[in-house]
């Protein structure tokens, strides 16, 4: 596999959402992809977190074997959560199922330092954060990401991945217009 835990992969501003975009086109389930189906992708995104992840976090252990439901769990509570919080919805319920899922994990912490407690930090510290509207969705890949830029302007997760993405498509439906039928 020629997967790479990229800068890219890292553009969420924060690492729980960065944990939370490890499920590619989330909301097109035809075409979703789990990063971290392989539990081997845990150790790898761990490592690159260190390097990568806009947050400063200590060193991450992966989690063990038993606590990975509870982890994945926890990835699945942030992103409805967060992604109900920026289309205008604060739901108490998922809020609360939030609440329920990091407490689990932090619970269960063998090492302070693992990525699953770092986790669990990184989403409480997000929803209690006022909102801004720094938190956003990047229209084309469907990813959340914290805009962490001076004046709130970014669109993208990633302007030179999606934004290009995006402009080139256009051109490529205007030439397609344009042409002969
Ligand atoms: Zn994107």
């Amino acid at each position: 596999m020629d997967f790479k835990w990229t800068a890219h992969r890292f553009s969420g501003g924060t690492l729980a959402l960065d944990v939370a975009n490890s499920v590619i086109l989330r909301t097109a389930a035809d075409r979703s992809i789990d990063r971290f189906a392989e539990p081997e992708q845990l150790d790898a995104f761990a490592a690159a977190a260190m390097r990568l992840c806009a947050e400063p976090l200590p060193a991450l252990v992966p989690p063990t074997v038993q606590d990975r439901a509870s982890f994945l769990a926890l990835r699945e509570a942030i992103d409805r959560y967060f992604r109900r919080r920026i289309e205008g919805m604060d739901d108490p319920v998922l809020l609360a199922d939030l609440l329920d899922t990091a407490a689990r994990v932090l619970r269960a912490a063998h090492d302070e330092s693992g990525l699953a407690t770092s986790t669990a930090r990184s989403a409480l510290r997000l929803a209690t954060r006022p909102d801004d509207g720094r938190l956003k969705i990047c229209p084309n890949c469907g990813w959340l990401f914290l805009d962490r830029s001076k004046n709130k302007s970014r669109m993208w997760c990633d302007m030179t991945v999606c934004g290009n993405r995006r402009k080139a498509s256009r051109h490529y439906r205007r030439t397609k217009d344009e042409g002969p039928r």
